[in-house]
């Protein structure tokens, strides 16, 4: 027991020297700005998997929120018609060369992670048959769409109106959300776990520093160009002696 103490203390000895404030401007700022350069590129590496992470579980969890076009409606958010509805026009590209007639009623209802918008508009041509038009528009992804739904309704039989494009196209991407939800979620993960752990580290390495000790374990320094403590070696040669 006496034996192990009086070896710490000859260690703390050997290590500890007096501490030399005009070394300080030659020794201090290597020591932090590679300690600091190794931390960055860590907290780089651990954006990128933040932001992989996200990408990968963008798509997924977008089709996951489609589910809430099962449930049951809820009243409109947003119930616009005449000068209002047409100010925002159709809400995706219409599929006729022909534009569609404005619209006369824009409604739109959701949550976090749905929206659906439903747009109608009616001509009134000649005959005095009235022609219907709809579209509806279905958004999910988190926090911005990643995924789009469009179906459409148009006078069927009204030769004007014939095309071969589809009224119900497949499920699409929406670009916004498919390439900046993973970019927004992963930094915001980064920023909650990753910058206040970054944060505490680099002030802890700039006190170390400052006293003079190893940016690893907070040994003093000494005379070697390794901490005679945890073994790993100073950013330059420790000092001349
Ligand atoms: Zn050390």
């Amino acid at each position: 027991m006496a034996a192990s103490a009086n070896f710490a203390a000859a260690r703390v000895a050997s290590n500890r020297v007096e501490y030399d404030a005009e070394r300080r401007p030659t020794l201090i700022p290597c020591v932090a700005q590679s300690a600091s350069q190794l931390q960055m590129r860590r907290s780089l590496l651990l954006l990128l998997l933040f932001v992989l992470a996200s990408a990968t579980l963008n798509l997924p969890v977008a089709l996951q929120m489609q589910r809430a076009r099962q449930a049951p409606q809820s009243p409109p958010l947003i119930n616009e018609s005449g000068a209002l509805a047409a100010a925002r026009g159709w809400p995706a590209a219409t599929p006729h060369t022909t534009p569609w007639p404005t619209p006369s009623v824009w409604q739109s209802l959701g949550n976090a992670g749905y929206e659906r918008v439903n747009v109608y508009a009616t001509t009134t041509p000649a005959d005095g048959t009235p022609g219907q038009f709809n579209m509806q528009v279905e958004r999910m992804g988190w926090p911005l769409p990643a995924l789009e739904r469009v179906q459409m309704w148009w006078p069927w039989d009204d030769p004007a109106w014939t095309t071969s494009a589809y009224s119900d196209p497949p499920l699409r991407l929406a670009w916004p959300g498919a390439l900046l939800n993973p970019l927004l979620i992963g930094t915001a993960l980064w920023i909650v776990f990753v910058l206040p752990v970054q944060g505490f580290c680099a002030v802890r390495r700039r006190l170390r520093a400052r006293y003079a000790c190893c940016r690893h374990c907070g040994y003093p320094c000494g005379t070697n160009d390794v901490c005679s403590e945890c073994g790993k070696p100073f950013a330059e040669p420790a000092r001349d002696s």
